[in-house]
C-alpha cells in the first residue's frame, strides 16, 4: 500500500482526528491513482491512520480510520464491521416497528467519508460522494449483504465540476432489484418513497425527529407547510388532529408525491389543500392566517459565497411567516445550509422578529436525528438547525 507523509509540524489536525488531510500538509505525495487506498505516516515514520487519496485536489487525503496497528483495510471483514457499528447504532435506538426508514451511514459521522446510504425498508440506497468509496462499492454491497440486506440502489450525487464525482449515475447495483417505489412507515406514518426520481435519496429522514415535535403543537390548528416536498410535516400535523393543513411547494411533483401520502393514511380530503407554488410569493399573498407555521426551505447557502443573500432570504422569509401568524401561533423554522452556523441562523431570526415587532420565545431548539451522527472531530457534518418559536 502506498504511502502518503504529513510534514513536521502539520500533524495537528491528525492528532485531532479531523478527517481531512490538505494538500499543504503533505510532505511527500504517493505514485497512487484517484480513490485508492493509503496509510497515512507521520514526518518520523509512525502510522496515523489509512484513507482514500485524491490527488490535485485541495483535500489530498480523506481519513477513515484513525490508527497506529497496521489494519487490513482491504479485506472484507473490515467494511462488513464498519458498517455493522453503524447499523448498531440505528437498531438500538432508531428502527422500530413504527419506523423503517433511516439513515444507515452518514459520512464522516460514521467515519465512512464519502459514503451516504439510506433505508427505505429493505433497499439501501446508496450516494458514493468520492472515488474512494465507489473503487470499494463491493466491499460496500457484500458489507451491506452481511447485515441483512440485498437490495441496493445507487444514486449519483455530483457537486459541479468536482474531480472526484464518480462516473457511475444511478440503477440496482447489487445483485437483487427490487421496486424504486417503497411504501415506508416513519413513527407510525406511511409515506411513498420515490428512490429514482425523488430528491435526495427519495425522503427527508433528517426531520424525523422535528416532525415528532409538530404533533405536540398540531391539535386543532390552522397550519401551513411551507416547502412541504412529499408533505412530512402536513401527515404528522394531520395525525395530531390539525383542523386544516396547507401544503406549498413548488414541485409539482411534490405536489403529486403529498396527496398519494394523504391517500396512504386515509386522510380526510377536507383536511388538506395542497399548493404547487412559490412559498414566498404565497405567503405574501395569503389572506389566510395560521395557527402554525412551517418553514422548512432547501439549503439557501450551498457556499461560504452565498451567505450573504442567503441571510436576507432567510430573514424575508421568517419575516413573512410572523406576518402571517395568529397571536399565540406557533412557527417552526429551519435552516439546513451548513455555512450557516446555529448562531448565525438565531441572529436573522431575532433580525426577522424585531421587523415583525412581535414578541417571540423560543419554545425548542431541533437539531439532526441520531441516525445523522455528527463525528466530534468533524463538526462541519452539522448542518441542520430549527427553532420552535411561540409568537404573541
Ligand atoms: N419539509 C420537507 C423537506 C423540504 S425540502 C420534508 O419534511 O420532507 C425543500 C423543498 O422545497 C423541496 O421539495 C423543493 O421542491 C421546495 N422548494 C424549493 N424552493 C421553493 C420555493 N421557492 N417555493 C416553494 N417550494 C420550494
Amino acid at each position: 500500500m502506498q504511502r502518503i507523509i504529513i510534514k513536521k509540524g502539520r500533524e495537528r489536525a491528525l492528532i485531532n482526528r479531523h478527517p481531512w488531510i490538505f494538500s499543504g500538509a503533505v510532505q511527500i505525495m504517493p505514485d497512487a491513482e484517484l480513490g485508492e487506498i493509503l496509510s497515512v505516516y507521520s514526518y518520523d515514520n509512525r502510522l496515523i491512520g489509512y484513507g482514500f487519496y485524491a490527488p490535485g485536489t485541495q483535500i489530498v487525503c480523506r481519513v477513515f480510520e484513525y490508527t497506529d496497528t497496521e489494519t487490513d483495510v482491504l479485506s472484507q471483514e473490515y467494511w462488513t464491521e464498519k458498517v455493522r457499528k453503524a447499523y448498531d447504532i440505528r437498531k438500538r435506538y432508531v428502527i422500530s416497528e413504527q419506523t423503517n426508514a433511516y439513515r444507515l451511514i452518514n459520512a464522516e459521522g460514521d467515519f465512512f467519508p464519502g459514503l451516504i446510504a439510506d433505508v427505505y425498508k429493505n433497499t439501501v440506497v446508496v450516494q458514493l460522494l468520492i472515488r474512494g468509496t465507489d473503487k470499494i462499492l463491493d466491499f460496500i454491497i457484500d458489507a451491506l449483504k452481511a447485515i441483512g440486506f440485498e437490495k441496493v440502489y445507487l444514486k449519483a450525487k455530483e457537486v459541479a465540476g468536482r474531480l472526484e464525482n464518480v462516473e457511475r449515475k444511478k440503477g440496482w447495483v447489487s445483485g437483487k432489484t427490487g421496486d424504486t417505489k417503497i411504501e415506508i412507515i416513519e413513527n407510525g406514518v406511511k409515506f411513498w418513497v420515490d428512490i429514482e426520481s425523488g430528491q435526495k435519496t427519495g425522503f427527508f429522514l433528517d426531520q424525523r425527529d422535528a416532525r415528532m415535535l409538530i404533533k405536540q403543537y398540531s391539535k386543532g390548528a390552522k397550519v401551513c407547510n411551507t416547502f412541504s416536498y412529499s408533505g412530512g410535516f402536513s401527515l404528522y400535523a394531520l395525525y395530531a388532529g390539525a383542523e386544516l393543513v396547507h401544503s406549498v411547494d413548488s414541485s409539482k411533483i411534490a405536489v403529486e408525491l403529498i396527496e398519494e401520502n394523504l391517500k396512504l393514511n386515509n386522510i380526510a380530503p377536507e383536511k388538506h389543500q395542497s399548493y404547487a407554488e412559490d412559498v414566498f410569493k404565497f405567503l405574501k399573498n395569503t389572506e389566510n392566517k395560521y395557527d402554525l407555521i412551517v418553514l422548512d426551505p432547501p439549503a439557501f447557502a450551498k457556499t461560504a459565497k452565498a451567505v450573504p443573500n442567503a441571510t436576507r432570504g432567510y430573514k424575508e422569509l421568517n419575516l413573512i411567516a410572523f406576518r402571517n401568524i395568529n397571536p399565540g401561533g406557533i412557527v417552526f423554522t429551519f435552516s439546513c445550509s451548513q455555512k450557516i452556523t446555529r448562531d448565525l441562523f438565531r441572529k436573522i431570526v431575532f433580525g426577522a422578529a424585531a421587523d415583525a415587532k412581535r414578541n417571540i420565545r423560543i419554545l425548542h431548539q431541533t437539531t439532526q436525528p441520531p441516525d445523522h451522527p455528527v463525528n466530534i472531530y468533524h463538526p462541519e457534518n452539522e448542518y441542520l438547525k430549527g427553532l420552535v418559536l411561540y409568537v404573541e
